[in-house]
């Protein structure tokens, strides 16, 4: 009757336990996934055996002793692995992040109300039923995100469900309800006792949410917290008949009309006007923020490596955030020109900001720049089908070759490919090897 298609791994688990004596369920995030329609991506499983019962039941099983403290073993079976917890109430919080101890219990209820929302705090069993003891599916029909239990109190054990909340809305296009709002807001500076990876994590979930504009909008509190350089863009009014938002509310606009899938390209949207505010200027025309993707650089840089992302990501958040605002003529010439700036990905990252960006802006004004955008997009295309040259390493000569024209190995040699390349690019030399060998000796001479 529910739509709980657990898998064979995860029914054999349940069955064994359960003809041991133990009681076991699948539960979190799966139930609330299967009820959603959506696949779950792992079934964990809790049950009243400790986590020496459960070793004990599947002797002859590999185990790996995940997190014994914390009563959880992971099964191996034939389609994956399964994370079986025992039962468990959690001791007292101290550091508004993990409790300081846990206690193995009987009852299924009192491990579901240690869980943070009550969506996620739902259990099922084939033969056992739903155990929804908060109201798990009358939440999930409503769209709701709501605390298990006192709202105040599980903030305050652990400050990551400010994140987990507006994430988990995010994602399902849920709305956070009242009283879990109004503690999310006040609550929010205790993300500041929480490790960076964890808020990471939990940002990058966000920004890729469907619902994420409302989220953006409704807790620029949250989002200025872990990243305070955005605090001067909440409410400074752009003073532009470009612009109908103020800069933050532009942003959050722009992350949601990105619907991709790229976390980079999210996360510059996010920045990519952080350098507006000291940039401003005014005229007669109204207010200006020209050159503001220099400072909008240096202050994502801050922001990325204080948020832990990888290096990769970092670089290349930083360069979107640079050119974000640049001009790319929709000219073979010059987007062979950006290719060989910022590469492929990169420059179609720029190309879906550009898009996002464009759309964020003022109605009426956004059409020409998004047909802009498919225009070079298709030229794009068009230059990397017929794998026309942007690059030294395209390019139909080598520095061996200059070398053997009697240029001594050194700087000189890269500055004549070089040349060689922009011309190529410009179209005022093919790219064949003669070609370029007499044109190298030109430039010798
Ligand atoms: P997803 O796997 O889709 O990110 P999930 O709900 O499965 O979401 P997990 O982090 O895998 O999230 O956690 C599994 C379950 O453990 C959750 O459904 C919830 O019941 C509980 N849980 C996880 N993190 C917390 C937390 N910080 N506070 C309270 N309960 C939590
Ligand atoms: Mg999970």
């Amino acid at each position: 009757m529910y739509n709980i298609k657990i898998p064979l791994g995860a029914s054999t688990i349940l069955d064994t336990l359960g003809k041991q004596g133990f009681e076991a369920y699948v539960v979190g995030g799966c139930v609330r996934d299967s009820l959603l329609w959506l696949t779950p991506k792992d079934w964990d499983i809790c049950t009243a055996a400790t986590p020496q019962e459960v070793e004990s039941c599947f002797d002859g099983y590999r185990i790996i002793e995940t997190g014994l403290k914390h009563g959880t073993v992971t099964v191996v079976m034939d389609d994956g692995q399964y994370e079986v917890t025992t039962f468990r109430t959690d001791g007292v919080y101290s550091d508004n992040r993990r409790p300081d101890s846990v206690e193995f219990v009987k009852d299924i209820r009192e491990d579901l109300a240690r869980r943070d929302f009550t969506v996620n705090a739902m259990a099922y069993n084939p033969s056992l039923g739903l155990v929804d003891p908060f109201g798990g599916q009358s939440d999930l029909a409503a769209g709701r995100i709501s605390c298990v239990g006192n709202a105040d109190d599980r903030f305050n054990e652990d400050a990551l469900r400010v994140m987990r909340a507006l994430r988990f809305a995010s994602v399902y296009g849920f709305t956070i309800a009242d009283e879990t709002a109004e503690v999310v807001h006040r609550n929010a500076s205790l993300l500041n006792n929480i490790a960076v990876e964890r808020i990471n994590t939990e940002l990058c979930k966000l920004l890729c949410g469907k619902g994420c504009l409302d989220l953006l909008l409704n807790y620029s509190d949250v989002i200025t917290t872990i990243i305070p350089e955005l605090t001067p863009c909440v409410g400074f009014d752009q003073n532009n008949r470009y612009h109908q938002y103020t800069i933050y509310d532009h942003i959050a606009h722009a992350v949601s009309n990105y619907t991709g899938v790229d976390v980079t390209t999210k996360v510059a949207l996010l920045l990519h006007d952080i350098g507006k505010p000291q940039c401003y200027t005014e005229d007669e025309n109204g207010g200006h923020f020209y050159g503001h993707g220099i400072p909008g650089k240096e202050i994502a840089e801050q922001v990325v490596d204080r948020l832990r992302f990888d290096s990769v990501t970092q670089k290349d958040v930083a360069e979107l955030v640079l050119f974000h605002d640049s001009l790319i003529e929709p000219t073979p010439k010059a987007v062979r020109r950006w290719l060989n700036k910022v590469g492929e990905t990169q420059l179609y990252r720029l190309l879906d900001m550009h898009t996002a960006d464009a759309l964020a802006h003022t109605a009426g004004m956004q059409q020409s720049r998004v047909d802009k955008c498919v225009e070079i997009r298709k030229i794009v295309d068009d230059i990397l089908a017929s794998e026309q040259c942007f690059s030294l390493k395209h390019l139909d000569i080598n520095g061996k070759d200059i070398i053997s024209l009697g240029v001594p190995e050194g700087k000189v040699v890269g500055a004549i490919l070089q040349e060689l390349l922009c011309q190529v690019i410009d179209e005022q030399v093919a790219n064949e090897r003669e070609a370029l060998i007499q044109k190298a000796k030109e430039m010798i001479k």
